[in-house]
């Protein structure tokens, strides 16, 4: 590669920051969005990603389940530029009933900002994917939102913070009053009031200080406020953990920012606070070492499947993470698992506005790939190598149903859906050890199961029934002596896709009972 191309390239990869949005349902986390991508210009009116999903329910097929319940299945991905910055978020899907998907596009991410409720504070899903998160040790923000309403004590908050998801924080600013007293935010780094404006929130007020003791925040907050603001953050200087951007790399420490994102206030704050402060495109791990961005090889690896993005097609998008190099439209490189050379001709970028043709892209973009069906999740792509990626993490299913088939005769196409739909990580797998044909079905959210059952009638033609069982954890199984008969009571013992023995629970008494009788074992969470 020559010089001026690598110099791109770094230019590219450090200008970058590619991060999902972790909440729960109705946190906000359309609304922050859909402000995100108006700072950057990729939207001109707010309500255009509400729309654009009203639009994809309009326009989808199988995606009819979406309509019937109003929420959005499918997760894409929003580009746009800030100040020099290349912003790339990974959207998820919000809706309770969410999937292995949303586990999985979190792989993609470099790092995560958490919304949070001021009036819920951290809620269930919350937690399922701060963990997810955690486990990789990325950076995560936290944006404490709807500040315009009553909600709980900030310190309250902090506290949930550090004892549900065992990570420290750092308030980054303070709210002055809440709900119907908001009068702003002090920012502890800059030092400055910057006021809300209630109904004119186009321009924040912003008052520069000395120090939060300064008479004039008592002149902007009055008596009161200003009073509540000097103990609070008294208390935060003496009893609170100092800023330490190491600490905040290595996921050990979250900065807090507080705001309210329908009004606008305090996101563009934090936007550029996110953009300073987190990762650029970091290094993923392979079986040939790590991969750094800037290496100037291209490589990528398919963290997603989607099927039937647009109708007129019965073609799914493969959704590549860039690792490093350059991506260039057209280009050939190694599909690595089906050993041979492919070329990439019709990438397919998803903006906010519409789907466009990538030409060129750096470490750290997402871009859909057109799949005649040739992709798996967790597939590598290399210029000329074969860099194998660490495997996506398989996680650990919560619900569970045995598949009849209503028609016997279909059975062959019902054994292409189930393939098909498995490699798609629609659904995970599993097969009885009884010696009866059994097949059941393991995934994280109930949708999961509609997709599935509603893609096998549509798309494969087959009608099945699911008879949902009352197991609720998986955990594989590894040991030398695995006697299958000590997993009788509320458990049973069934193999993957791959042939390993998983062990499936009604309770966590069953668990714990049968890690006890089998010493032996070791039961993990997810696929070894
Ligand atoms: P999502 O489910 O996380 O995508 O949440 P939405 O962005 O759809 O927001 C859920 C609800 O909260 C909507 O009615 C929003 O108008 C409202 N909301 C979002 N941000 C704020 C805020 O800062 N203050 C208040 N009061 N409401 C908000």
């Amino acid at each position: 590669m020559k010089s001026d191309v690598l110099e791109e390239l770094r230019t590219e990869v450090m200008r970058r920051r590619t991060f999902a949005i972790i909440s729960h349902p109705d946190a906000g986390k359309t609304t922050l969005t859909e402000k995100l991508l108006l700072f950057g210009g990729a939207i001109r009116e707010a309500g255009s990603v509400k729309a654009r999903k009203a639009n994809r329910h309009a326009t989808s097929d199988w995606m009819e389940i979406e309509k019937q319940r109003g929420i959005s299945v499918t997760s894409s991905v929003l580009q746009f530029d800030y100040k020099g910055h290349r912003v790339n978020i990974l959207d998820t899907p919000g809706h309770q009933d969410f999937s292995e998907d949303t586990y999985r596009t979190l792989t993609a991410a470099d790092s995560a900002v958490m919304l949070i409720d001021a009036a819920k504070g951290v809620e269930a899903q919350t937690i399922k994917l701060f963990q997810v998160c955690a486990k990789r040790g990325i950076p995560i923000f936290t944006f404490i939102n709807k500040l315009d309403r009553e909600g709980r004590n900030p310190f309250d908050l902090m506290e949930e913070i550090e004892r549900v998801l065992g990570i420290r924080s750092v308030p980054m600013n303070w709210p002055i009053g809440m709900g119907r007293e908001l009068c702003g935010v002090y920012d502890r780094m800059k030092h400055q009031v910057e006021r809300f404006q209630g109904n004119n929130h186009d321009t924040i007020e912003v008052h520069k200080v000395d120090d939060y003791r300064d008479e004039s925040v008592r002149s902007i907050a009055g008596d009161y406020l200003y009073e509540q603001l000097c103990q609070d953050l008294e208390l935060l200087d003496v009893a609170g953990d100092p800023f330490d951007l190491e600490k905040v790399r290595r996921g050990e420490l979250t900065p807090v920012f507080f705001g309210s994102a329908i009004n606008n206030f305090g996101v563009q704050t934090f936007l550029e606070n996110f953009l300073e402060l987190a990762p650029a495109p970091t290094p993923r791990k392979s079986q040939n070492g790590e991969v750094e961005p800037l290496s100037p090889r291209f490589s990528g690896y398919i963290f997603k499947i989607q099927a039937n993005m647009n109708p007129a097609h019965r073609d799914r998008i493969a959704f590549l993470r860039i690792c490093s190099g350059r991506f260039e439209r057209g280009m050939t490189v190694r599909h690595v698992r089906a050993g041979r050379e492919i070329k990439l001709s019709q990438p397919q970028q998803f903006l906010a506005q519409d789907r466009d043709i990538v030409e060129k892209a750096y470490p750290g973009d997402i871009v859909g790939l057109f799949d005649p069906g040739i992709f798996r999740i967790g597939d590598s792509l290399a210029e000329k190598e074969d860099i194998v990626f660490d495997e996506l993490p398989t996680f650990s299913p919560e619900l569970f149903a045995k598949v009849t088939v209503k028609n016997a005769m279909k059975h062959k196409q019902y054994q292409k859906g189930i393939d098909q739909l498995t490699e798609e990580g629609t659904v995970q797998v599993f097969y009885s050890t009884s010696g009866f044909d059994e097949t059941i079905l393991g995934v994280v959210g109930q949708l999961q199961f509609e997709v599935f059952e509603y893609r096998m009638k549509v798309e494969y033609g087959v009608d099945i029934e699911l008879h949902r069982m009352p197991f609720q954890f998986a955990r594989w199984l590894v040991g030398d002596k695995i006697d299958t008969s000590k997993f009788r009571i509320n458990s049973t013992v069934v193999r993957d896709k791959k042939d390993r023995l998983v062990a499936l629970f009604e309770s966590e008494y069953a668990l714990r009972t049968a890690m006890e009788k089998n010493p032996d074992v070791t039961f993990l969470e997810t696929a070894p």
